[in-house]
């Protein structure tokens, strides 16, 4: 594995030679976990060459503590990457990215960006263009076939795939799902943060995700009934949710029915001072 920082080497290290098959591509913010060992596996598999990035992206960033105190592992990523099958391991700098300064100047449509995480009361409407940004400067400088994002991001995977779509660009987009803890928690860089009481607290929220499945499952088909259901056993454990919402895993659009199409069921909560996402596509009966 080689190890780059500025955007130049990355360039020569790409140049020399791309091995064969597609150039897979995993953009992260680093402190990798066995979410973003999926990831990278997945495209070890399936690409001739392997790039991944770990650069925590402050124009996504809505609170400069949060900026600040995300944690920062250089050293064990490298080692993790490169287990997992990277080829390229690249940590650039901001100004390799921002060199005309902390702009976020990508976007998408509204209706991607200001609900769910983008709303008013979660991290605002610019976060989303913080990501489009990143990512989609990230993409100019690897150019590669198959981007890897995780389905714990729901909507950053819906955002990605509509920036792509507009720009018109040559790349496949693969959704990987979410990597779980043996006891249901989502795997997240920030779990690094709970402490032991709100980490036990958390697991309220993939144990309400899956009772809203097994529901769905059983036929119940309005939404309002399991989003209800979800809020419910979190307020019953201590978490106030942030939102609790069903909604089309595409074009992010409210569903109020299940109606045969998969449904994404999202949450976003603060347990601790963590703020946590996370989500379950609902198939329901048909
Ligand atoms: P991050 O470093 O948190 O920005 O994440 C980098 C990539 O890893 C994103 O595409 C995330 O969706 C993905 N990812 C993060 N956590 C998980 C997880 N638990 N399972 C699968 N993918 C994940």
């Amino acid at each position: 594995m080689k190890r780059v920082t500025s955007r130049s080497e990355l360039s020569a290290v790409l140049a020399e030679g791309s091995g064969d098959g597609p150039r897979g591509f995993v953009p992260t913010m680093g402190a990798l976990h066995a979410g973003h060992r999926e990831l990278i596996s997945r495209a070890s598999i399936e690409c001739g060459r392997v790039v991944v990035s770990a650069f925590v992206n402050p124009t996504q960033f809505d609170d400069a503590t949060d900026l600040a105190s995300y944690p920062r592992e250089p050293e064990a990523d490298a080692k993790l990457a490169q287990a997992a099958g990277c080829d390229v391991f690249w940590t650039p700098a901001v100004e390799d990215l921002y060199p005309d300064g902390l702009e976020a100047d990508v976007r998408v449509t509204d209706n991607l960006t200001s609900v769910l995480c983008g709303a008013e009361e979660g991290r605002g409407p610019d976060h989303f263009a913080g990501v489009t940004t990143v990512v989609s400067r990230l993409f100019d400088a690897v150019r590669p076939d198959i981007a890897y994002f995780g389905e714990k991001d729901a909507q950053q995977l819906a955002v990605i795939r509509r920036m792509t779509a507009d720009q018109k660009l040559p790349i496949e987009i693969r959704g990987i799902p979410t990597v779980r803890d043996p006891d249901g928690l989502a795997l997240s860089s920030r779990n690094l943060r709970l402490d032991a009481r709100s980490r036990e607290q958390a697991l309220a929220i993939p144990r309400a995700l899956r009772e809203a499945g097994e529901m769905a499952m059983s036929g119940e088909r309005s939404t309002d009934s399991l989003t209800r259901h979800v809020r419910h056993l979190l307020i019953e454990n201590g978490i106030e949710p942030e939102y609790v919402e069903a909604r089309d895993p595409d074009d992010l659009a409210p569903v109020a029915e299940m109606n045969g199409r998969p449904v994404l069921l999202a949450v976003a909560a603060t347990v601790g001072e963590v703020r946590l996402i996370d989500n379950v596509i609902l198939e329901g009966r048909s």
